[in-house]
């Protein structure tokens, strides 16, 4: 299948990335210097402007002085963005590219001096007092960046005094986000010892994880017996990382004086605890139906009961795959029904090289979608081998891109959208073509294929990310009262995943919360509860535009457009009409993936 896609000669649609037309010349490029070096002149300028600021003693100017700020700021943030894009992108597609590994030691370097510039700013805007505060928002310079600038005030008003929080994010680097990079090492050393038809071999544990989902039970089996063992040798150092991670950010909490271990990632999140909780509620109602699922699978894989390695093995094998311009026309075909504007979007990113889908070997695996918002531009970049997956996959990217493409007018300060609704658009794109697909299947082994698929994400952000999201909150409520052993951290892991998989299957992964980065990542807590949020978000979304039809599409992207101005609840309210803090919502959306189920079974009677 391969053979036939690898030949891309005579497609409609190259399916190589046009960078050039951005900087050209790649790692190499003069103009890329240049630009860098402009924007580092700048951020000295801006840094100096910032530290002069002086709200309270200087008033009579406050107001100009202010506007000014935000006049080199707003410019600055676009072109650091649109930097940081170009070098993600150069170090994706080459990953021997030695010049474009030290760009982005440089990126970090400029991005935390950006930081440092913010973290002063943002002090300085919390001293000035309220009255004088809704005056000043009030002015035409400010008015449409007031959400972003009460909020750099909320983060303030929660945090230490500007030279503390400085030391500690200098104590940070070698503190706690060294425990994220002592895991990595751990994890980066891991060699998995593995045997198949009587020979031995060695894996990486990402080549290890990826054997769950051979359609051969014994591997899989073999696959995660070996890993469980593996990870349980390493269980004692990375229990003490995870232990020290979570030490770190609590004893920062406290001395911010925040007393609950959610606050951080609602805060960052846009969000209400009770809308968190709302969607929770909905989802512990409702997925007890999902165990048909379990049950169904099981005996199409010929087992009693479904294990923990079972959950990604394919029911049925599908030969039906789509060269590049055949996937491109099948998205476009699709998304047209749904949107026209993001058809054409689609069309000018496959007609201006706006896509890196190349299967070739020396790419990063795995996808993403970066945006160059002084270019007003958007780089797509995955590995597409022809399948429907790869298909899907593109259109999910498509949907980041169209995310950028309705902000490319707003200011850097409004383009900022949070993690849970950042996989709104993405989602949907992914879901019109997946139910595309549905509907187009030739056959009926293909229809149940490709449904399947779609549960297995269901079952995904209501089970395994529900799971995640449990276990880390009671580990970081017992990690309070001290160090959390190994054993318990076994016992949490396996607690958390038989509530939330409905004590439905007959043997679970106990040392999941090693094996999981997201547990170990610095930059975000709680890396889980967002993924769920923006799923059923776009899906209640998609639930809305069935009923509305063709008056949707305007309202679709006024509110695309207001993801970086607003909270969650008052985005919902306000295009969609609904109060996310009530359960209704989210069962609408889950009601969406229960159709999904009911098809599934019918078909497979
Ligand atoms: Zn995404």
């Amino acid at each position: 299948m391969k053979k036939e896609v690898k030949k891309l000669t005579g497609e409609k649609y190259d399916p190589t990335w046009d960078l050039d037309v951005i900087f050209p010349g790649g790692s190499d490029s003069e103009t890329f210097q240049k630009f860098i070096q402009e924007i580092e002149t700048d951020m000295m300028f801006l840094s100096n402007k910032v530290n002069k600021f002086d709200p309270v003693n200087d008033p009579i100017l406050l107001e100009d002085e202010l506007v000014k700020l935000v006049k080199l700021m707003d410019p600055l943030m676009k072109r650091m963005r649109e930097a940081s894009a170009f070098i993600s992108c150069l170090s994706a597609q080459n990953v021997n590219d030695k010049k474009a590994s030290l760009l982005l030691t440089k990126r970090s370097e400029l991005q935390a001096k950006m930081d440092g510039i913010q973290t002063i700013w943002q002090q300085k805007l919390n001293e000035i007092d309220e009255n004088r505060w809704s005056a000043l928002i009030k002015h035409p310079h400010l008015k449409e960046i007031s959400f972003y600038l009460n909020e750099r005030r909320l983060i303030a008003e929660n945090s230490l005094p500007s030279s503390e929080e400085i030391l500690l994010n200098d104590l940070a680097v070698d503190g706690y986000h060294a425990w994220n990079h002592m895991y990595q090492t751990i994890v980066g050393k891991m060699i998995i010892p593995f045997k198949t038809d009587g020979k031995k071999t060695h894996l990486s544990v990402g080549q290890a994880t990826n054997l769950l989902s051979h359609s051969n039970r014994k591997i899989r089996q073999n696959a995660f017996r070996t890993l469980q063992q593996e990870w349980e040798k390493n269980s004692d150092l990375i229990g003490h990382t995870l232990n020290h991670l979570a030490g770190f950010r609590l004893q920062v909490y406290k001395h911010r004086q925040w007393n609950h271990i959610l606050k951080e990632p609602l805060m960052i999140n846009r969000m209400k605890k009770a809308t968190l909780d709302a969607m929770w509620t909905a989802i512990t109602n409702k997925k007890q139906v999902f165990v048909t699922y379990f049950e169904k699978k099981a005996s199409l894989l010929g087992v009693k009961k479904l294990s923990f390695y079972d959950l990604a093995a394919p029911i049925a094998e599908t030969n039906q795959t789509f060269t590049f311009t055949e996937g491109a026309e099948f998205i476009m075909k699709h998304f047209r029904n749904f949107s026209p504007q993001m058809a054409d979007f689609a069309k000018q990113a496959f007609e201006k090289r706006w896509i890196e889908a190349e299967d070739r070997p020396g790419k990063r695996p795995g996808g993403f979608c970066t945006s160059f918002p002084e270019s007003k531009q958007t780089r797509i970049f995955m590995t597409y081998s022809g399948s429907m997956s790869n298909v899907a996959t593109l259109a999910h990217e498509l949907g980041h891109a169209f995310h950028q493409h309705v902000m490319n007018d707003l200011p850097a300060m409004n383009q900022r959208y949070a993690m849970n609704v950042a996989e709104t658009a993405s989602t949907l794109a992914e879901m019109i073509v997946a139910d595309a697909a549905v509907e187009n299947a030739n056959t009926k082994k293909e229809k149940l294929f490709l449904l399947e698929d779609k549960l297995q994400r269901t079952i995904a952000f209501f089970m395994n990310i529900h799971a995640r999201f449990l276990f880390e909150k009671r580990f970081y409520e017992e990690r309070m009262q001290g160090f959390v052993p190994i054993s318990r951290l076994n016992e949490l892991m396996l607690e958390t995943q038989k509530e939330a998989y409905c004590h439905a299957l007959e043997e679970y992964d106990p040392t999941f919360w090693a094996s999981k980065l997201h547990f170990h990542i610095t930059g975000t807590p709680f890396y889980n509860f967002p993924y769920t949020f923006g799923y059923l978000f776009s899906l209640g979304i998609y639930a809305e535009s069935k009923e509305k039809g063709d008056d949707f599409e305007m309202s679709y992207i006024q509110l695309l457009r207001d993801t970086g101005r607003m909270n969650v609840e008052d985005l919902a309210l306000k295009h969609l009409q609904v109060d996310l803090t009530q359960p209704v919502f989210w069962e609408k959306a889950i009601d969406l993936c229960v159709q999904d189920l009911e098809q599934f079974l019918a078909i497979s009677e």
